[in-house]
């Protein structure tokens, strides 16, 4: 089985007049949070995981305790937090129409998951286990994150997304971080904007090298509208290897949620047996039709929506 870890949250995005870029000066309420869109587009690809995830008692928990269940992820390990808000994004909108996020997550139920709350039977279970990296910004979260981390059996491969481009990172040591969980991860899916700001700069290839010389075996770095590269070395399930895909031409519309996506489709391939290279090219496409349609979690594509665009 896997399981997912970390934040479920409200985005409130600007509505904007069709055609146009101008924001109408009013949100709409939409369901996001990285690791919790890669559960979605887990569920739609193949098998919904479990979600480790903490959200408040509130309307907005509410409508995203309702949107994972429309979705088929198990409530198992998703916790309603009686005594904190749901944790929410702020979506901006420039002239181009590219977005960025301002996160509200100190004091909410996403930082709020407690050491112990996944039990060693549920780790000894796991082929896979996924962490998405802005959960480990607040305490006790990231105490709790950590801990499973240690936990995990070595037969449960750990994947890693750090997220770093949220504007949150500011406020951290964020190369710290990176580099405290770096040992204890299998597999790195991050883009470039992900790295430099812990100090990894230059191409694709040395960026993959450096970080699979500081503990994963293998790095998947993405980027953007021109693929992804990957790397892996010999303590790789899939093997010791390289591979590259210069990314699908796609009719963008929104590209948030993309690098989720990606991640969502990487998962389901290497824990389904293919080989990094043939991960990488199903892991684009599943980046690239997101990228189609509006929204983060209402844009991630099924299994046949995926078959589709690579059969076009
Ligand atoms: P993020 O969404 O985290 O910023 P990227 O921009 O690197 O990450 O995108 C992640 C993946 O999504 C890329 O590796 C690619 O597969 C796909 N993708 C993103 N933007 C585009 C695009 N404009 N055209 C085609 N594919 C894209």
């Amino acid at each position: 089985s896997r399981l997912v870890v970390g934040e479920c949250l409200v985005d409130l995005h600007p509505k904007i007049e069709s055609g146009s870029h101008d924001d109408t000066g009013v949100y709409a309420r939409k369901p996001g949070g990285a690791p919790a869109n890669v559960a979605v587009g887990l569920a739609r690809l193949d098998e919904a995981p479990d979600l480790w995830t903490r959200i408040g008692a509130d309307g907005f928990g509410d409508f995203l305790a309702e949107t994972l269940a429309a979705e088929g992820v198990p409530d198992t390990h998703v916790e309603r937090d009686p005594d904190a808000p749901t944790g929410l994004a702020v979506v901006s909108l420039d002239a181009d129409g590219d977005r960025s996020f301002a996160l509200y997550l100190e004091g909410t139920a996403s930082s709020r998951l407690e050491t112990g709350a996944v039990d060693n039977a549920t780790l000894a279970d796991l082929d896979w286990l996924h962490v998405g990296g802005v959960e480990l910004a607040y305490e006790p979260s990231r105490s709790a994150v950590f801990d499973l981390l240690d936990r995990a059996p070595d037969g449960v491969t750990v994947s890693f997304d750090p997220n770093a481009r949220e504007s949150l990172w500011r406020a951290f040591d964020y190369a710290d971080t990176l580099a405290e969980a770096l040992p204890d991860v299998d597999v790195l899916v991050a883009s470039e904007e992900d790295l430099a700001p812990a100090g990894y700069e230059g191409s694709p290839e040395a960026l993959a090298s450096a970080i699979t010389a500081d503990g994963p075996h293998t790095a998947l770095i993405t980027r953007g509208a021109a693929g992804a590269y990957a790397r892996s070395t010999e303590d790789a399930p899939w093997g010791a290897g390289e591979a590259e895909h210069a990314g699908f031409d796609a009719d963008v519309v929104d590209t948030t949620g993309a690098g989720d996506a990606f991640t969502a489709g990487v998962i389901a391939a290497l824990d389904g047996g293919q080989s990094l290279a043939d991960a990488i090219r199903f892991a684009n496409a599943v980046g690239a039709r997101a990228t189609t349609a509006q929204g983060a979690m209402a844009a991630l594509p099924t299994r046949a929506q995926v078959e589709a665009f690579l059969a076009e």
